[in-house]
């Protein structure tokens, strides 16, 4: 390959290590940080607000619906004055309306009558499948639990109820009170945690189960039934583990959790953790197709600068600097390798040689540099008036050697004879010097068996001829 090429393809190649490079160790840096971020900033700060926000609406409920069941008038109405409903809905309905619970509620154990603020509403059978949960609660070996469950005497969605046993003062079981709370609100934050930060947030009970999740789709599924595994879920519940890094479907997960003692339950937010890294990823390949592009116009004007140089150079190393023709040496061996051409294919072939009359006075009348100017001109007509094939040399000072290419000698008279009649004729010769210029011609075929030297020995000798017969004419040898 050219070495000219050469050096642009290793240019290229080491911009494109140098990019890869730097854009693959920012890549990994920015990942890195990414994940901490999440690891340590974005999963716990929401874990914890998330917290806050329970505690906020859950253990208002909580204590209101402890204070109900510690109640000594809640005691006294259930042992003695159960018969004056009237009481207990007013109580219930200032509970209800105090702390802006959906509703307040009691059962008591002797009657199994259910009382709300509205007032009697019916008596719990455990044959009714609404009432279920009054017997479940009775199982449970808690005080209080929360229960989310519909109730159609209180509202066609999901309803947090917050139970609580009560107990005499002999710790006899006498009923159960607590209030309801629409956990729309709850649905309302998960959601927003996951819109804003792709955060899963679920609720956990003791057994793995999960209790609550955005739209309470999950809502008492079987641990199967998640899709977290039993693995990860006995973490989740394990008080100890509170950051866990798990792949589910060959993606990376990480879940935060947190134990709520109030409610016995584990928060737990989760996070695909592509989802934080996409950005990265997607900064990766923008720097990598902005460094190949740069990479290639940096190629492309190393090219443009390259060739430009080395045009020069060769132009330097071939070229005549006044006259841009082509210089001596370049046309030997150019001649050598055309000769060596022309005897395999036979082709026709004729030089001229062409010497500048009176050059000597004119550089004595006007001056070097019109003389220059003269050359010049004299190289500009020469050249204007060839085939990009022919070959035109500064021989020396003022002595100019064409070489035709397949071109007889008949045709290359013609053409002479046509340069000669141009130079004679040139307005800018003429403006240059007052009475014009001519140049004198000697032409030759190349025969099979000549060299440079021969050849041009009988070029130079018919240019010669031409000079002592008066010059400005063409000679054949
Ligand atoms: P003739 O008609 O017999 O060829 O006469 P001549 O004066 O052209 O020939 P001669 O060999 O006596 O002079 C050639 C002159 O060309 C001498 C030299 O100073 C001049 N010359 C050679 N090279 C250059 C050049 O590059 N620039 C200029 N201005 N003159 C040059
Ligand atoms: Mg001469
Ligand atoms: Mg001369």
């Amino acid at each position: 390959m050219n070495s000219k090429y050469r050096v642009i393809l290793l240019i290229t190649i080491l911009l494109i290590i140098l990019s890869f490079s730097i854009s693959t160790v920012n890549y990994f840096v920015s990942l890195d940080s990414a994940q901490k971020q999440l690891k340590n900033q974005s999963l716990p700060l929401s874990l914890d607000n998330i917290y806050t926000e329970i505690q906020k609406h859950i253990i208002e409920p909580y204590l209101v619906s402890s204070m109900m069941a510690n109640d000594t008038f809640v005691h006294d109405w259930l042992l003695k004055d159960e018969n004056n409903q009237e009481r207990i809905i007013k109580y219930l309905e200032s509970i209800k309306n105090k702390y802006g619970m959906l509703s307040a509620f009691l059962v008591s154990e002797k009657t199994k009558n259910y009382y709300t603020q509205d007032g009697f509403i019916e008596a719990i059978n455990p044959n009714n499948n609404t009432n279920k949960w009054y017997f479940n609660f009775l199982q449970n070996q808690e005080n209080h639990e929360i229960n989310i469950d519909f109730n159609k005497h209180i509202s066609n969605s999901l309803i947090m109820f917050i139970n609580y046993k009560i107990f005499d003062n002999s710790y006899k079981y006498i009923g159960a009170t607590g209030v309801a709370l629409k956990i729309s609100y709850i649905d309302d934050m998960l959601k927003l945690f996951r819109q804003k930060y792709g955060f899963k947030v679920q609720f956990f009970d003791e057994n793995g189960n999960i209790v609550l999740s955005e739209k309470g789709e999950n809502l008492h599924t079987n641990i199967d039934k998640t899709n977290i595994s039993k693995e990860i879920i006995d973490k989740i519940i394990s008080k100890s583990t509170t950051m866990i890094e798990f792949k589910k479907d060959n993606d990376d997960y990480l879940i935060n959790t947190k134990y709520i003692t109030e409610l016995n339950l584990y928060l737990s937010v989760e996070a695909k953790i592509d989802n934080y890294t996409k950005d990265v990823k997607k900064i990766l390949y923008f720097n990598i197709l902005l460094s190949l592009s740069i990479t290639i116009i940096i190629s492309f004007v190393v090219f443009r600068i390259i060739r430009t140089y080395n045009n020069k150079l060769e132009s330097m190393a071939f070229r005549d600097p006044l006259t841009d023709l082509y210089n001596r040496r370049y046309f030997e061996d150019e001649f050598l390798k055309i000769i060596k051409m022309h005897n395999r294919t036979r082709q026709e072939c004729c030089i001229a040689f062409i010497d500048i009359d009176n050059f000597k006075d004119v550089n004595d009348t006007y001056g070097h540099d019109i003389g220059d100017l003269v050359l010049k001109q004299i190289s500009n007509i020469l050249k204007n008036n060839n085939r990009e094939v022919d070959l035109i040399s500064r021989w020396g000072g003022e002595e100019i050697v064409i070489l035709f290419l397949n071109t007889d000698i008949t045709a290359a008279m013609i053409i002479t004879e046509k340069l000669r009649e141009l130079i004679e004729n040139d307005a800018v010769l003429r403006h240059l010097t007052s009475s014009g210029i001519t140049a004198s011609f000697g032409i030759t075929a190349v025969m099979s068996d000549d060299n440079i030297d021969s050849v041009l020995n009988r070029a130079d000798k018919a240019m010669y001829t031409s000079k002592s017969n008066g010059k400005n004419i063409v000679t054949v040898i």
